[in-house]
C-alpha cells in the first residue's frame, strides 16, 4: 500500500500514519517529494489494507500496489529520480554520455580511450577488469590491474567510472576503485548480487537480462532499492527476438514504457544490442530520440585489436561524430547536455 499524503500534511499527519503501521507490526518508508510525502506501508498486505487509512487526518488516498514492485514505480515516487556521480547527471533534465573500452587492456588503450572520449563530451567513462565472457578460454578482464588503469584515467582526464561487478565476492573490490557500479544482463536476475550491491554506498546501473521483461526488470531494481541503494540506473541494452541480423534488438519501446512505469533513469547502450560498428549511431540516436536518459557507447583507439566486442567498438572519430547528431537531438527535446 502507498499512502499519499495530502500537500498540505503537517508532520504530526505524518507521524500519525507511521505509528498506526508500526501498531500493526508493519514498516513505514518515508519518501518526502518537494509537493508531497508518500509513505510506503510494509508488512503484511491484507491487515494494511484492512484499515481506513483515507479516512487518517493528512491523508490523501491510499493506492494499493497490485504491482509486484513498489519502490521503483512511479506510484510510489512521481517526480524522476536524479543521481549525481561527479559532473555526470542522470534522470529528469539531464541527458548524459558515458563512454569507453568494453574492457580495460591495457594502460596507452584506455588512457588514448578516456582523452578522446572526454573530448568528444563524454561525462563517464567505461572499462571493465571482470568481463563476462561466453567462453571460458576467452580474455575475462585484467581484475584488480584493470581497475587501476581506470582509476588512474579517472585522475588524469576528471572522469568518474563505471565498471562490471560480475559476483557478490567481488563488489567490495569493484567498489573501492569505481564510482558507479554495473550489473550485466547475465546477471539481472542474480538476486543474492542484487542484494549485496543494494547494501554499498556505489550507484548502481543495472542493464536488462536479454530475456527480462520490464516486469521482471523493475523486480530486479526493487532489490537493490529495498536494501537501501536508492541510486540506480536503468540501462536498457537490447534482448534476444527471433531476429538474427543484430547482435540483439534494442527494445526502443521499452524507454517509453519504463518512464511510465518507473522514476529511475534510463539509458541506452546502443554497441551491446547493435553488436555492429554501423548501428551504434542509428540505436544511439533512436535512444535519446525516445526519451533516454543517456547512452553508454563502447569506443576502442584500434578495434582490430580488441580483446572484446571490437565489432562494435567506435573509434574515437567515429565517436566525436556521432556525439554532434546526438546532442544535437538532446538539445531539442530539451535536454541538459
Ligand atoms: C558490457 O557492457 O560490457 C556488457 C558485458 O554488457 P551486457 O551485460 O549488456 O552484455
Ligand atoms: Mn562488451
Amino acid at each position: 500500500m502507498i499512502i499519499v499524503m495530502r500537500h498540505e500534511a503537517t508532520e504530526a499527519d505524518i507521524a500519525g500514519v507511521v505509528s498506526r503501521l508500526a501498531e500493526i507490526g508493519c514498516e513505514a518508508h518515508v519518501s518526502r517529494g518537494q509537493l508531497r510525502t508518500v509513505i510506503g506501508a510494509i508488512g503484511d498486505r491484507e491487515q494494511i489494507q484492512t484499515l481506513p487509512w483515507e479516512a487518517m487526518a493528512g491523508v490523501e488516498r491510499a493506492v494499493p500496489v497490485l504491482k509486484s514492485f513498489r519502490f521503483v514505480s512511479r506510484d510510489f515516487q512521481s517526480e524522476d529520480s536524479v543521481i549525481t556521480v561527479g559532473n555526470a547527471r542522470f534522470g529528469g533534465d539531464h541527458f548524459t554520455t558515458i563512454a569507453g573500452p568494453c574492457a580495460a587492456e591495457d594502460r596507452d588503450q584506455v588512457m588514448r580511450t578516456a582523452e578522446a572520449v572526454k573530448l568528444a563530451g563524454a561525462k563517464m567513462l567505461r572499462g571493465d577488469a571482470f568481463k563476462p565472457r561466453t567462453s571460458p578460454y576467452a580474455f575475462q578482464g585484467l581484475g584488480e590491474a584493470g581497475l587501476q588503469l581506470m582509476a588512474e584515467a579517472r585522475a588524469e582526464f576528471e572522469l568518474p567510472f563505471v565498471a562490471e561487478v560480475l559476483d557478490s565476492r567481488e563488489v567490495e573490490l569493484v567498489s573501492s576503485y569505481a564510482d558507479v557500479l554495473r550489473i550485466g544482463t547475465r546477471n539481472m536476475s542474480n538476486f543474492t548480487l542484487l542484494a549485496e550491491v543494494g547494501r554499498q554506498p556505489r550507484p548502481v546501473m543495472l542493464k536488462r537480462g536479454f530475456t527480462a521483461t520490464l516486469e521482471e526488470w523493475l523486480n530486479a531494481a526493487e532489490y537493490i532499492y529495498k536494501e537501501g541503494n536508492h541510486q540506480i540506473i536503468l540501462v536498457e541494452r537490447g534482448i534476444k527476438t527471433f531476429e538474427t541480423a543484430a547482435r540483439n534488438t534494442l527494445d526502443i519501446t521499452a524507454v517509453p514504457l519504463i518512464k511510465g512505469m518507473s522514476h529511475l533513469p534510463i539509458i541506452v547502450d546502443p554497441s551491446h544490442s547493435g553488436g555492429r560498428r554501423e548501428l551504434v549511431s542509428p540505436l544511439a540516436r533512436a535512444g535519446v530520440g525516445a526519451g533516454a536518459d543517456g547512452i553508454m557507447v563502447d569506443v576502442h583507439p584500434t578495434p582490430d585489436t580488441a580483446k572484446v566486442d571490437g565489432a562494435q567498438a567506435l573509434l574515437p572519430a567515429e565517436f566525436a561524430e556521432m556525439m554532434r547528431s546526438v546532442n544535437a537531438i538532446a538539445s531539442v527535446l530539451g535536454r541538459v547536455l
